[in-house]
């Protein structure tokens, strides 16, 4: 059996690409420097994957920023305003992806988006009417070339022409079909210029078929390969699927003239039935994506063996691949040097991947494996983890009733009573939580994360802080305070660090966009809640001040959600550890006198199943009741707010409503505030507080922008409801821009309150 894998991280061990490319955006570099750092990010790179083994070598999965938008420049699909700014190749792609503001003129980026159900971003492509799709670049070929000169074989990857096309956003009146006859022709140049090189195999990635597809999703999809795959000549074409499995085109996808298909195996359920139901076809090369690209656990040998062997009982002879391009895990485990052996020996990083698909192939090709070492080994790893079961976590997840999911009295009779205990103005205004992190803010932490100081003169310096913005929020006069989270750097490393059941690393970086990488922590065992977390801030601030302080918490699926979960146990088993950690905060803050509690739930729309058949039985099923077995133990006059990075909710919104929170801020003035019609079409019960102004741009927003906003929610949401708020926490934002833009939002809201009266 020979060995794949998708593609490969590609910012470097230890982030170089991200340093080195944020220098040319400072201009402290050349051009050639940049692309000189990028090379020999590639060589180290091709030359790991060649030592370990590996049959199939990618290339072209490395990108400057973003593969969506190298695609885009290699087939000229980039917007007249960015051509118009007539700079050099580069600086228009690098103008594409972080927007552009000098001497040649001043345009935003394009738009970015979640890379299917991932955390990785994409830039989103913009075609245009007048666009001429057509081959325009050289990037895959020159570093198909570049591997070569240095002796390997690669197999370059490319996006394929089908989800290029679906995730294109067309902003004049053609649609995707009308690009069709185009793209054909420049995807069959791409592999006619290939063939000249003489490469053996070309893989196209079609994540898209791992959705629900619709008739005409399939045709498009058929008519589009069978041209192009009329002029493949000699090289071989891989058409590589991720993410899930391809149950609506299983069957035509094989009917088409692909020499290679890739199936995941790991995230696609049906992937194993898929086959055995329906075969596959003999004169094709099934790659069977059985390591998991996406977690950071070792492979279960035993099961991968087991899959693999079904496959050879059908006399397939499939290649090991991994689930998906390994750009989701960090780079290696070599970087973390204070993780125990016992819990390194658990994990497995891109480059220790690199290790288990050699191990699997010399395994798989043994008659009996059973008594290898590796084999024996690795089934060792399943049988126990140090430190990770906890049956008194275990005992309180199974004794949760149903009515621990519900919260009393219902929404209707708390409102009311809580108008009468807050008795706050028409309107109420308030902020998300965060503000400004400074320069001395975050030098605070470090010097006593690095013991320079000590925890008194840490937490003096983090009280004075609040102090200081809790006069402000009253100068400025919002109605509804908070601390301002001085003390937090990550909203979920800061309850990660704190809960028990969680680990850290040191280096294990992922890429989230362009040069932005996140280090998520690790979910080791049983989650609990050792001592209270929040508690001293939130009543050291409410000590200071007679308005209401906001308790500020992150909510069990957030948490989870931008973590690398378990994969022994469920994930709703998982949140709900995680939820019954959080409850108990809660009941804390409550107990301290906290009278509002807000729990953030920034992420929950983040591992939505790709296909919405399984929306709620796989998701919102478990996680809207994660987050009501949180608050359901406080008093009727306790109000419980939450708050959601964006306002993409229009599809969910009742199951938004279900989660039971008294009040909902989020994203809403970057939208076109369509969620409005639907919150009033759904009658939506909860109040809410849709942002007013971006906090993703240092711009002030005037009173009069301000109003205008408002006034158009008030055409949709009911006079009592309505909150007034920033759309996201202020912590990236300077301060003399926070309080200019928070003096006008209090003004705009003083007005409404005059109108109305
Ligand atoms: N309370 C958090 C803050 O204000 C929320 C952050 C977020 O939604 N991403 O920073
Ligand atoms: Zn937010």
């Amino acid at each position: 059996m020979l060995t794949s894998i998708i593609g490969y991280p590609r910012v470097g061990k230890l982030r170089e690409l991200k340093f080195v490319t944020e220098k040319y955006f400072r201009s402290e570099i050349t051009v050639d420097e940049l692309q000189q750092t990028a090379k020999e990010i590639r060589k180290t790179q091709w030359n790991i994957l060649k030592d370990s083994g590996l049959d199939f070598i990618p290339s072209n999965d490395f990108s400057l920023y973003d593969n969506v938008l190298d695609t885009a420049s290699l087939f000229n699909i980039i917007p007249s305003r960015y051509k118009e700014l007539d700079l050099s190749e580069i600086d228009t792609y690098f103008a594409m992806a972080r927007g552009y503001q000098g001497k040649s003129g001043d345009v935003k980026a394009l738009a970015m988006k979640k890379w299917f159900n991932t955390n990785y971003h994409y830039m989103v492509p913009e075609i245009e009417d007048e666009t001429e799709i057509r081959l325009a670049g050289t990037k895959p070929f020159d570093e198909f070339k570049e591997a070569s000169l240095l002796g390997i074989k690669t197999k370059p990857v490319v996006i394929g022409v089908f989800t290029l096309l679906k995730l294109l956003r067309y902003t004049g009146s053609k649609s995707a079909e009308d690009f069709s006859e185009e793209i054909i022709k420049a995807y069959s140049n791409l592999i006619a210029e290939f063939g000249k090189l003489g490469i053996e195999w070309l893989q196209f990635d079609e994540p898209y078929l791992v959705y629900d597809l619709t008739k005409e999703d399939i045709t498009l999809f058929e008519r589009l390969y069978k041209n192009i795959l009329g002029s493949k000549g000699k090289v071989k074409i891989l058409l590589q699927t991720y993410f899930g499995d391809v149950r609506d085109v299983y069957n035509q996808l094989n009917a088409l003239d692909f020499d290679g298909v890739g199936l995941d195996f790991v995230e696609g359920k049906k992937t194993l039935d898929l086959v055995k139901a329906n075969g596959f076809p003999k004169d094709k090369l099934l790659f069977a994506g059985v390591v998991n690209g996406k977690n950071i656990w070792r492979n279960n040998y035993k099961k991968t063996l087991l899959i693999l062997s079904e496959l050879k009982e059908k006399e397939i002879n499939p290649v090991i691949n991994t689930s998906c391009s390994l750009l989701h895990v960090p780079y290696t485990l070599k970087n973390e040097t204070k993780l125990s052996t016992e819990c390194t020996r658990h994990f497995s990083f891109a480059q220790e991947k690199l290790g288990e698909l050699a191990e699997l192939k010399k395994l798989v090709e043994l008659d009996k494996f059973e008594y290898e070492e590796p084999f024996i080994a690795n089934t060792r790893l399943f049988e126990h983890r140090e430190n990770c079961y906890d049956a008194d976590v275990q005992k309180r997840v199974s004794e949760i009733q149903e009515s621990d999911f519900i919260r009393h009295p219902l929404f209707e009779e708390r409102e009311k009573i809580q108008k009468e205990e807050f008795k706050l103005p028409q309107f109420p205004t308030t902020t998300i939580g965060s503000f400004p992190q400074t320069a001395d803010i975050k030098a605070n932490r470090t010097a006593y994360r690095k013991g320079e100081i000590t925890e008194e003169e840490y937490i003096e310096f983090n009280r004075k802080k609040i102090a200081e913005c809790i006069a402000m929020q009253e100068e400025i006069g919002l109605d509804v305070l908070v601390h301002g989270e001085f003390e937090r750097n990550d909203m979920v490393e800061y309850f990660g660090e704190k809960l028990k059941g969680y680990l850290f690393s040191e280096k294990a970086w992922v890429q989230s966009y362009g040069t932005r990488c996140v280090k998520p922590p690790i979910i080791w065992g049983d989650v609990s809640r050792t001592k209270a977390m929040t508690v001293s801030w939130s009543v050291y601030a409410q000590s200071l001040t007679e308005k209401t302080m906001k308790g500020m918490l992150t909510g069990p699926v957030t948490i989870l959600n931008w973590s690398f979960p378990r994969e022994d146990i469920s994930l709703k088993e998982s949140t709900y550890q995680i939820a019954l950690a959080i409850r108990d905060e809660v009941l804390d803050l409550q107990a301290n006198g906290i009278k509002i509690i807000q729990i953030d739930e920034a992420a929950l729309r983040e591992k939505l199943p790709l296909r919405k058949s399984d929306w709620y039985n796989e998701y919102l099923d478990w996680a809207i009741p994660a987050f009501r077995l949180v608050h359901s133990g406080v008093k009727a006059k306790t109000q419980i707010h939450t708050h959601m990075c964006y306002s993409e909710f229009t599809d969910i919104i009742s199951a938004i409503d279900n989660m039971d929170a008294d009040v909902i801020t989020f994203e809403a003035s970057r939208s076109d505030l369509q969620i409005l019609d639907s919150l009033k079409e759904n009658n939506f019960k909860t109040q809410v507080g849709p942002g007013v102004y971006d906090i993703h741009s240092p711009r002030i927003p005037s009173v009069e922008e301000i109003q205008t906003a408002l006034n158009k929610m008030l055409e949709k949401i009911n006079t009592e409801k309505l909150w007034i708020n920033p759309d996201c926490g202020l912590k990236t934002r300077g301060e003399t821009e926070t309080t200019a833009s928070l003096k006008n939002m209090v003004a705009a809201a003083k007005i409404l309150r005059n109108e109305s009266n």
